[in-house]
């Protein structure tokens, strides 16, 4: 014990990393606490040298002041806030005045005018409560904070742990969740806070205002911004190369591409706090619910399910991990025929501009409701989506009854003779939600679709948790295991008897509740399925009107179509082995969102086919079928709308989901007036705010987009 070299507080090399005075005291009070463990081993008896169990609590103690470079995940983590600003202004106001003739300066300014501009009450500063900075942001260009000058560095610095909490960069390759895309070189930021105890930690951004800092400082650095929320979109609508990717969920998992993640990710706590990222609060007496961009499906399922609220979100993406912001932004939908999509409910939503600043669609923005047609599915191009608004629905129970029934009597193909399969189909289509699954190879199909009530028969229970907890592990573990099945399909994948085998094991798992009805609230039948995330697919989808918006035709001709389309659509995926993995249909209404694809309709069959193609990212097994797949499928479908009365140019792909169509025919099928009106309404937005649309292009776009709606960086 007494040959082990003495344990040394290497003080420089701690007073290197931490900022000047700041880390003084810092270091003054780690150094304090050290002495204190010291005295307290000798106090005990221990000689001076400290056996390697000291030395091994010790280096625990100093590791958290260590904590920048021990972190791996910020490992190549540079400093935001340049060096030589701070030397500058540590220059230019003397340590020794301390800060005299800074409160001057800012006493006879009152607030807001100086260097500070953000911090609307500089008077508490003076009196030395600090508490209005807690939502100070100026850090990244020109902090004013006292103790940046030397002025408080005796204190506590416990009023003031946002002024030395500061974002630090660094640099990250970024992989969409369906592996479709990958960037290079991108940025991201991590933000110190000190905890009471004056240890520093790193996260991600977590609230408005960490938005609001990045967006300023990518303002200056001139870099372009995107956000991602679970990354589960798969097409071009991600950064490019060398951009500013904000993660709207603070977990470091999402950065990191994980093919299984356990199963309360990224079940996050809610937070009352507006301006979080994770803030939920509901208005019961118009049904309004307001999340922060970063709250994901499943922390707004457990909500509405579990809390008194009289509400319930009629309609969503049967994901849960994905998040509001993004859900929003790619104008997501689920299901029933009378349901728009998620933008079409939205109220108002909340953004950050490219000066960093907060604005609302509609606010009081003339116009305003027009401008949320636009703002509501926007890509990010509006800027990054801090809150949003829903209108819901008054709560019910659904009578959740999937069936497995036979292929030709769940959706009669054209032709048949069996009025009544006919009827039976048409029932099921005017239910509250319908929802169609093939598994290739499969004689059967699974319908989900089911109608909801407000009063439970005799002798029911509400199944307050669906799926629970035992099915939803169950569900998680058996789509991983069914995902590691990609690297088989690529030695298999030319054998239909595999695609039916693995068919076949999909069906025999799906539940069929048609003679025992499942009562739970409408808020789990739409979130049905668990782990879906856990099993990496690629997946084109598209949106085909059944029958246009104004037209007299009678919902039967809807559904008759419908029958067309899905016949059609079961032929070619029999033929393409390609598709290993469903189809898939479901019906909905139409939509008033600028660009959504349900536009002008009035119902509106989604319908899309899944595979377990590899990406162009998995080069060892990649081939170009499924893009041809894709192509093939998107030809079928126009063909058919040709054939029953549709105009073809009206099929228009999921904006989320993969697409062989290039930007003159995306452009084309959601025809070019909608990309103006959409311009139109964000050179509105812009003009009020002192920028122009150029202005959100330069700071919030990507090379896509920019081709998309005709814009020049
Ligand atoms: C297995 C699976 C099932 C799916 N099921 C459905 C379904 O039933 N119905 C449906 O419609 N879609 C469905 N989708 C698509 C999915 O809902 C969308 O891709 C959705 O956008 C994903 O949300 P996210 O949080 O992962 O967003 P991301 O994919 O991470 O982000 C999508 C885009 O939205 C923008 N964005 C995200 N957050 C913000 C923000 N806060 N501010 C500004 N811009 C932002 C970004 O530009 C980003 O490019 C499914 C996807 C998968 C993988």
């Amino acid at each position: 014990m007494a040959n082990e070299p003495k344990y040394v507080f290497d003080k420089k090399k701690i007073d290197d990393e931490l900022l000047g005075n700041i880390g003084n005291a810092i270091m003054k009070e780690q150094e304090q606490e050290l002495n204190l463990f010291r005295a307290g081993l000798e106090a005990d008896g221990a000689d001076d040298d400290f056996s390697a169990q000291d030395k091994r609590e010790l280096e625990q103690l100093l590791s958290l002041v260590h904590k920048l470079e021990k972190d791996v995940m910020i490992q190549r983590v540079t400093f935001a806030m340049n060096e030589n600003d701070r030397q500058k202004r540590l220059a230019t106001s003397s340590a020794t005045d301390k800060g005299e003739s800074f409160k001057k300066t800012v006493a006879s300014q009152e607030c807001g005018t100086g260097c500070c501009s953000c911090c609307k009450c500089f008077s508490c500063c003076l009196k030395n409560c600090f508490r209005c900075f807690d939502s100070c942001l100026s850090i990244l260009s020109t902090c004013c904070c006292m103790c940046l000058i030397g002025s408080c560095s005796d204190s506590c610095l416990k009023c003031c742990k946002c002024c030395i909490s500061y974002p630090v960069k660094y640099q990250f390759d970024f992989y969409n969740w369906g592996g479709t895309i990958n960037t290079k070189n991108n940025e991201g930021y991590f933000f110190s806070v000190f905890d009471d105890d004056m240890l520093k930690w790193y996260h991600p951004a977590t609230t408005r205002d960490d938005i609001r800092s990045i967006v300023k400082q990518a303002t200056q650095d001139n870099k372009r911004i995107r956000c991602f929320g679970s990354r589960h979109s798969w097409s071009k609508f991600f950064g490019d190369d060398n951009t500013v990717l904000i993660s709207m969920l603070p977990l470091i998992p999402a950065l990191l591409n994980f093919d299984f993640l356990p199963e309360k990710y990224p079940d996050l706590e809610l937070s009352q706090k507006d301006g979080d990222l994770n803030y939920l609060s509901m208005y019961e007496k118009s049904g309004i619910l307001t999340v922060g961009g970063g709250v994901t499906n499943e922390m707004i399922r457990k909500y509405l399910v579990n809390s008194n609220s009289n509400w319930q979100i009629p309609m969503n993406v049967i994901l849960v991990e994905v998040t509001a912001g993004g859900v929003l932004s790619m104008i997501c939908h689920g299901a029933g025929k009378e349901n728009p999509t998620i933008s079409d409910i939205a109220t108002s939503v909340e953004f950050v501009d490219p000066k960093g600043e907060v604005y609302e669609v509609p606010g009081t923005l003339p116009n305003g409701q027009e401008i949320l047609k636009s703002a509501s599915g926007a890509f990010g191009l509006f800027g990054v989506v801090t809150k949003l608004s829903l209108q819901l629905e008054k709560k019910a129970i659904a009578v959740y009854a999937p069936a497995k029934v036979p292929l030709d009597k769940a959706i009669p193909p054209p032709g048949s003779t069996s009025v009544d399969d006919i009827k039976a189909f048409y029932n099921t289509c005017e239910m509250t939600y319908s929802e169609f699954f093939w598994f290739p190879g499969s004689d059967q199909v699974w319908v989900n679709s089911w109608n909801t009530t407000n009063q439970l028969p005799d002798g029911k229970k509400l199944t307050l948790e669906y799926p629970d907890e035992k099915q939803t592990w169950v569900q998680e573990v058996r789509n991983y295991l069914f995902g590691q099945f990609r690297w088989m399909n690529s030695q298999l994948g030319r054998y239909s008897w595999w695609r039916t085998l693995r068919s076949n094991l999909a069906m025999l798992w799906m539940p069929d509740y048609s003679n025992d009805p499942v009562y739970t609230p409408k808020q789990n039948a739409i979130h049905f399925g668990r782990g879906i995330h856990n099993m990496k697919v690629r997946d084109t989808e598209m949106e085909i009107p059944l029958i246009l918006e104004g037209s007299n035709e009678e919902d039967y001709v809807a559904w008759d179509r419908v029958r067309a389309f899905w016949s059609a659509a079961v032929e070619y995926v029999r033929n393409d082995l390609n598709v290993d993995l469903t189809l898939e249909m479901r019906l909905m209404g139409g939509s008033e969102v600028t660009l959504s694809p349900q536009k002008g309709n009035k119902y509106t069959l989604s319908i899309e086919i899944l595979s377990m193609a590899p990406t162009s990212l998995n080069e060892d097994t990649w081939n170009p079928k499924w893009q041809v797949s894709m192509q093939g499928f998107y030809n079928l479908m126009c063909t058919v709308a040709e054939q029953v009365g549709i105009p073809p140019l009206m099929v228009r792909p999921h904006w989320a989901k993969e697409t062989t169509l290039s930007v003159k025919e995306l452009r084309q099928v959601f025809e070019p007036q909608n990309f103006s009106i959409f311009n139109s309404h964000l050179s509105t937005v812009a003009q009020s705010r002192g920028l122009t649309r150029k202005d959100f292009f330069q700071r919030f776009s990507n090379k896509h987009l920019d081709a998309l709606f005709r814009a020049s960086p």
